[in-house]
């Protein structure tokens, strides 16, 4: 719907900043690819370890929020979690977090990467934390130009031989509204989804409506897309990187 992503893709990269943006924003799109056959990796920012109301140590939330998101990345399939340690919280695109990325890029070569917009949805700023823009930003120059071009952290090439590497295929979550041009069918991932989100426990667990709650966002988000009632959808921008 909308967009036409490729359909030549065997590995997807997904970068986010904190443990449950993707089982918040994209899982059901997750399920479907790993349901495909194309071989996923989670590459994170961060252990998430900056939330709660700080009654636990830092390095004791990001250890369990670490285990929900290897937990919940099994629930779906995925093959490996990567986590790149940068600070919850203070995220920022900076060339140690570009050359972290081109280094997972160059190592994974997925023909897809997954992150957050760097840009402010105004419809809905939760989703527009600062932590998301920045891993969207580098992110964006990890993929375009530095894992492709030979010259952009050159030590990569010469101390660990990491051939430089084209992306073909960029997916961006809650962007712009206006942006957003392609919607995944995930009406029968749905469940499978919610048992993913459900493994991060210590950000969901009083959480009694959030079955209903996205069941319906993600019906809306179909029915936009001209989707039969009942139908659930998961929305991006897609965009061609070459
Ligand atoms: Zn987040």
């Amino acid at each position: 719907m909308g967009a036409t992503p490729r359909e030549d893709v065997r590995r997807a990269l997904v970068v986010c900043a904190h443990p449950d943006d993707v089982d918040f924003g994209a899982a059901g799109t997750v399920a479907s690819w790993t349901a495909a056959g194309i071989e996923v990796t989670y590459c994170l920012a961060t252990r998430g370890e900056a939330s709660g109301d700080g009654s636990r140590p830092r390095a004791e939330v990001g250890a369990i929020r670490q285990g929900e998101q290897l937990h919940a990345a099994d629930t779906l399939g995925v093959g490996e979690v990567v986590f790149l340690d940068h600070p919850d919280g203070a995220v920022e695109p900076s060339l140690a977090l570009r050359r972290d990325l081109a280094r997972v890029i160059r190592r994974v070569r997925p023909d897809r990467v997954l992150t957050w917009s760097p840009e402010i949805n105004w419809d809905h700023v939760p989703t527009a934390h600062p932590d998301h823009r920045a891993v969207g930003t580098a992110t964006f120059a990890a993929v375009y130009p530095d894992a492709r071009n030979p010259n952009a952290f050159p030590e990569l090439l010469a101390d660990e031989h990491l051939a430089p590497w084209t992306v073909a295929e960029l997916w961006l979550a809650d962007g712009p509204s206006l942006l957003r041009n392609h919607a995944v069918d995930t009406t029968e991932f749905f469940d499978l989804r919610m048992a993913a989100l459900r493994c991060h426990v210590s950000q969901v667990g009083d959480k009694p409506d959030l079955v209903d709650r996205l069941r319906g966002h993600f019906a809306d988000t179909a029915a936009r897309y001209g989707l039969p009632r009942g139908r659930l959808a998961e929305e991006f921008q897609v965009v061609a990187t070459g």
